[in-house]
Protein backbone atom coordinates (compact mmCIF):
# COMPACT_ATOMS: atom_id res chain seq x y z
CA UNK A 1 0.00 0.00 0.00
CA UNK A 2 1.15 3.70 -0.79
CA UNK A 3 0.94 5.84 2.05
CA UNK A 4 -2.42 6.10 3.44
CA UNK A 5 -3.67 9.71 3.75
CA UNK A 6 -4.68 11.40 6.70
CA UNK A 7 -8.13 10.99 8.08
CA UNK A 8 -9.64 14.12 9.54
CA UNK A 9 -12.58 12.38 11.08
CA UNK A 10 -13.41 9.31 12.54
CA UNK A 11 -15.43 7.22 15.15
CA UNK A 12 -12.74 4.92 16.04
CA UNK A 13 -14.70 4.31 19.31
CA UNK A 14 -17.97 3.25 17.77
CA UNK A 15 -19.59 0.52 20.07
CA UNK A 16 -20.70 -1.80 17.33
CA UNK A 17 -16.69 -2.18 16.14
CA UNK A 18 -15.00 -5.14 18.04
CA UNK A 19 -11.82 -3.07 19.51
CA UNK A 20 -9.37 -6.23 18.03
CA UNK A 21 -10.74 -5.33 14.45
CA UNK A 22 -9.80 -1.87 15.02
CA UNK A 23 -6.61 -2.11 16.28
CA UNK A 24 -5.41 -4.60 13.45
CA UNK A 25 -6.50 -1.65 11.16
CA UNK A 26 -4.40 0.77 12.97
CA UNK A 27 -1.62 -1.61 13.09
CA UNK A 28 -1.98 -2.11 9.73
CA UNK A 29 -1.87 1.62 8.66
CA UNK A 30 0.97 2.88 10.99
CA UNK A 31 3.03 0.01 9.03
CA UNK A 32 2.32 1.87 6.10
CA UNK A 33 3.48 5.29 7.86
CA UNK A 34 0.23 6.82 7.58
CA UNK A 35 0.19 10.35 9.43
CA UNK A 36 -2.91 9.10 11.60
CA UNK A 37 -6.54 10.51 12.25
CA UNK A 38 -8.96 12.08 14.46
CA UNK A 39 -11.16 10.66 15.88
CA UNK A 40 -14.75 12.47 17.17
CA UNK A 41 -16.97 12.20 19.81
CA UNK A 42 -20.53 11.25 20.02
CA UNK A 43 -21.57 11.39 23.55
CA UNK A 44 -20.34 9.86 27.03
CA UNK A 45 -21.06 5.93 26.38
CA UNK A 46 -17.74 6.12 24.20
CA UNK A 47 -15.46 8.13 26.96
CA UNK A 48 -14.01 4.96 28.13
CA UNK A 49 -12.71 3.11 24.65
CA UNK A 50 -11.79 6.70 23.05
CA UNK A 51 -9.66 6.83 26.34
CA UNK A 52 -8.23 3.85 25.19
CA UNK A 53 -7.22 4.18 21.58
CA UNK A 54 -5.72 7.67 22.48
CA UNK A 55 -3.73 6.42 24.82
CA UNK A 56 -2.47 3.12 22.77
CA UNK A 57 -2.14 4.61 19.12
CA UNK A 58 -0.36 7.87 19.57
CA UNK A 59 -1.36 8.75 16.03
CA UNK A 60 -4.75 8.73 17.19
CA UNK A 61 -5.71 12.32 18.73
CA UNK A 62 -8.92 12.09 20.09
CA UNK A 63 -11.77 14.88 20.55
CA UNK A 64 -15.29 14.64 22.76
CA UNK A 65 -18.75 16.09 22.34
CA UNK A 66 -22.18 15.76 22.33
CA UNK A 67 -23.28 14.49 19.36
CA UNK A 68 -26.83 16.56 18.14
CA UNK A 69 -28.02 13.47 17.34
CA UNK A 70 -27.13 11.63 20.77
CA UNK A 71 -28.30 14.49 22.89
CA UNK A 72 -31.89 14.34 20.25
CA UNK A 73 -32.18 10.90 21.44
CA UNK A 74 -32.06 11.32 25.06
CA UNK A 75 -35.41 11.51 26.96
CA UNK A 76 -35.45 15.29 28.78
CA UNK A 77 -33.32 17.81 29.68
CA UNK A 78 -32.62 16.20 32.95
CA UNK A 79 -30.87 13.37 31.06
CA UNK A 80 -28.98 16.30 28.97
CA UNK A 81 -27.23 17.63 31.83
CA UNK A 82 -26.00 14.97 32.66
CA UNK A 83 -24.42 14.37 29.84
CA UNK A 84 -23.09 18.33 29.43
CA UNK A 85 -21.57 17.43 33.36
CA UNK A 86 -20.26 14.10 31.93
CA UNK A 87 -18.65 15.94 28.84
CA UNK A 88 -16.80 18.99 31.38
CA UNK A 89 -15.30 16.48 32.89
CA UNK A 90 -13.90 14.64 29.99
CA UNK A 91 -12.24 17.23 29.07
CA UNK A 92 -10.16 17.44 32.17
CA UNK A 93 -8.78 14.43 30.45
CA UNK A 94 -4.80 14.94 28.74
CA UNK A 95 -5.66 12.81 26.00
CA UNK A 96 -8.61 15.44 24.57
CA UNK A 97 -7.03 17.74 21.76
CA UNK A 98 -10.65 19.05 20.38
CA UNK A 99 -13.97 19.76 21.19
CA UNK A 100 -16.67 17.93 19.42
CA UNK A 101 -18.90 16.75 17.14
CA UNK A 102 -21.29 19.77 18.39
CA UNK A 103 -23.56 21.09 15.90
CA UNK A 104 -26.70 21.14 14.96
CA UNK A 105 -28.83 18.74 12.48
CA UNK A 106 -32.73 19.82 11.09
CA UNK A 107 -33.43 16.06 10.70
CA UNK A 108 -33.90 16.13 14.40
CA UNK A 109 -36.46 19.12 14.45
CA UNK A 110 -39.70 17.50 15.41
CA UNK A 111 -38.01 15.91 18.76
CA UNK A 112 -35.24 18.28 19.53
CA UNK A 113 -36.05 21.78 18.74
CA UNK A 114 -33.88 24.68 16.97
CA UNK A 115 -33.73 26.93 19.75
CA UNK A 116 -32.75 24.24 21.81
CA UNK A 117 -30.04 22.42 19.73
CA UNK A 118 -28.81 26.28 19.42
CA UNK A 119 -28.25 26.36 23.11
CA UNK A 120 -25.92 23.29 23.41
CA UNK A 121 -24.24 24.51 20.64
CA UNK A 122 -23.22 27.72 22.12
CA UNK A 123 -22.99 25.70 25.85
CA UNK A 124 -20.05 23.65 23.39
CA UNK A 125 -18.48 26.74 21.94
CA UNK A 126 -18.09 28.58 24.97
CA UNK A 127 -16.86 25.64 26.80
CA UNK A 128 -14.47 25.45 23.72
CA UNK A 129 -12.97 29.02 23.78
CA UNK A 130 -12.32 28.67 27.72
CA UNK A 131 -10.50 25.85 27.04
CA UNK A 132 -8.45 26.95 24.32
CA UNK A 133 -9.92 23.96 22.18
CA UNK A 134 -10.37 23.66 18.42
CA UNK A 135 -14.28 22.06 17.23
CA UNK A 136 -15.73 19.98 15.75
CA UNK A 137 -18.19 21.09 14.29
CA UNK A 138 -21.74 18.52 12.82
CA UNK A 139 -23.88 20.95 10.37
CA UNK A 140 -27.12 19.29 8.87
CA UNK A 141 -29.29 21.46 7.33
CA UNK A 142 -29.63 24.98 9.12
CA UNK A 143 -26.55 26.48 7.85
CA UNK A 144 -27.12 29.64 8.10
CA UNK A 145 -28.43 29.70 11.86
CA UNK A 146 -24.69 27.68 12.61
CA UNK A 147 -22.92 30.74 11.36
CA UNK A 148 -24.89 33.28 12.84
CA UNK A 149 -24.29 31.93 16.17
CA UNK A 150 -20.23 31.01 15.54
CA UNK A 151 -19.97 34.56 13.83
CA UNK A 152 -21.19 35.99 17.69
CA UNK A 153 -19.68 33.50 20.03
CA UNK A 154 -16.41 33.17 17.77
CA UNK A 155 -14.32 29.93 17.67
CA UNK A 156 -10.53 31.51 18.35
CA UNK A 157 -8.84 28.23 18.59
CA UNK A 158 -10.05 27.11 14.91
CA UNK A 159 -11.43 23.54 13.99
CA UNK A 160 -13.61 22.56 10.81
CA UNK A 161 -17.10 21.43 9.84
CA UNK A 162 -16.98 18.23 9.23
CA UNK A 163 -18.96 16.47 6.42
CA UNK A 164 -19.74 19.40 4.44
CA UNK A 165 -23.23 19.31 3.38
CA UNK A 166 -24.22 23.11 2.92
CA UNK A 167 -24.47 25.41 -0.10
CA UNK A 168 -21.03 26.02 -1.54
CA UNK A 169 -21.52 29.44 -1.51
CA UNK A 170 -21.39 29.58 2.04
CA UNK A 171 -17.98 27.85 2.42
CA UNK A 172 -15.95 31.32 2.51
CA UNK A 173 -18.14 33.01 5.25
CA UNK A 174 -17.23 29.24 7.43
CA UNK A 175 -13.29 29.64 6.08
CA UNK A 176 -13.88 33.50 7.08
CA UNK A 177 -14.20 32.52 11.09
CA UNK A 178 -10.89 30.13 10.72
CA UNK A 179 -12.24 26.66 9.96
CA UNK A 180 -11.44 23.88 8.11
CA UNK A 181 -14.02 22.35 5.40
CA UNK A 182 -13.80 18.65 5.57
CA UNK A 183 -14.58 16.10 2.21
CA UNK A 184 -15.64 12.94 3.35
CA UNK A 185 -15.80 9.92 1.92
CA UNK A 186 -19.49 9.64 0.70
CA UNK A 187 -20.05 7.40 -2.16
CA UNK A 188 -24.28 8.83 -2.35
CA UNK A 189 -22.20 12.03 -2.77
CA UNK A 190 -23.59 13.65 -6.29
CA UNK A 191 -20.12 13.73 -8.15
CA UNK A 192 -21.21 17.40 -9.56
CA UNK A 193 -21.78 18.99 -6.25
CA UNK A 194 -18.46 17.16 -4.68
CA UNK A 195 -16.56 18.74 -7.74
CA UNK A 196 -17.59 22.28 -7.48
CA UNK A 197 -17.59 22.03 -3.32
CA UNK A 198 -14.12 20.22 -3.76
CA UNK A 199 -13.26 23.62 -6.33
CA UNK A 200 -14.61 26.29 -3.60
CA UNK A 201 -12.42 25.31 -0.73
CA UNK A 202 -9.17 27.30 -0.14
CA UNK A 203 -5.69 25.13 -0.14
CA UNK A 204 -5.12 25.76 3.37
CA UNK A 205 -8.69 24.55 4.92
CA UNK A 206 -9.28 21.83 2.73
CA UNK A 207 -9.20 18.33 5.12
CA UNK A 208 -10.33 14.80 4.30
CA UNK A 209 -11.89 11.93 6.34
CA UNK A 210 -14.00 9.02 5.99
CA UNK A 211 -16.35 9.41 9.17
CA UNK A 212 -15.94 5.36 9.36
CA UNK A 213 -17.64 3.30 10.32
CA UNK A 214 -20.23 2.96 7.48
CA UNK A 215 -20.13 0.09 5.15
CA UNK A 216 -18.81 -2.88 5.55
CA UNK A 217 -15.38 -1.70 5.06
CA UNK A 218 -12.73 -2.18 7.99
CA UNK A 219 -11.29 1.02 8.64
CA UNK A 220 -7.79 0.64 6.82
CA UNK A 221 -10.17 -0.09 3.64
CA UNK A 222 -11.77 2.90 4.31
CA UNK A 223 -8.65 4.75 4.58
CA UNK A 224 -7.66 3.52 1.37
CA UNK A 225 -10.66 4.55 -0.48
CA UNK A 226 -10.58 7.89 1.12
CA UNK A 227 -6.90 8.21 -0.31
CA UNK A 228 -8.13 7.12 -3.64
CA UNK A 229 -10.70 10.14 -2.94
CA UNK A 230 -7.85 12.79 -2.27
CA UNK A 231 -5.98 11.49 -6.02
CA UNK A 232 -9.33 12.61 -7.21
CA UNK A 233 -9.16 15.82 -5.88
CA UNK A 234 -5.74 16.86 -6.45
CA UNK A 235 -7.17 15.86 -10.04
CA UNK A 236 -9.87 18.21 -9.77
CA UNK A 237 -7.85 20.87 -8.13
CA UNK A 238 -4.89 20.58 -10.57
CA UNK A 239 -2.51 20.18 -8.38
CA UNK A 240 0.36 17.19 -7.79
CA UNK A 241 -0.80 14.50 -5.57
CA UNK A 242 2.19 13.97 -3.40
CA UNK A 243 1.57 17.86 -2.73
CA UNK A 244 -1.67 17.61 -1.76
CA UNK A 245 -0.83 14.67 0.16
CA UNK A 246 0.96 16.76 2.83
CA UNK A 247 -0.75 19.76 2.86
CA UNK A 248 -3.81 17.91 3.91
CA UNK A 249 -2.43 16.23 7.20
CA UNK A 250 -0.44 19.63 7.64
CA UNK A 251 -4.43 21.45 7.20
CA UNK A 252 -5.65 18.93 9.72
CA UNK A 253 -2.35 19.68 12.14
CA UNK A 254 -2.92 23.02 11.77
CA UNK A 255 -6.62 23.17 12.29
CA UNK A 256 -7.24 20.81 14.85
CA UNK A 257 -3.59 21.86 16.60
CA UNK A 258 -2.93 18.16 16.70
CA UNK A 259 1.53 17.71 16.80
CA UNK A 260 2.85 16.81 14.10
ZN1 LIG B 1 -18.87 12.02 12.73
Amino acid sequence: MTVPWLDSHAHLDDPDEPPERVDASLRQLVAAGWPGALTAGYGPERFVRSREIATAWPVVRRAVGLHPEYLARLPDETARQHALKALRSELDHPTVGALGEIGLDRRYKDVWPLDEQLAYLELGLQEAKARRLPVVLHIVGWYGHALDMLRRVGVPHGGAVHRWSGPVELVPAFEALGLGIAVALEPRENPEKRHALVRAISADKLLLETDWPFLELSYAEAVVQMSHLGTQLAAWRGEAVETLHIRLAENARRLYHLAP
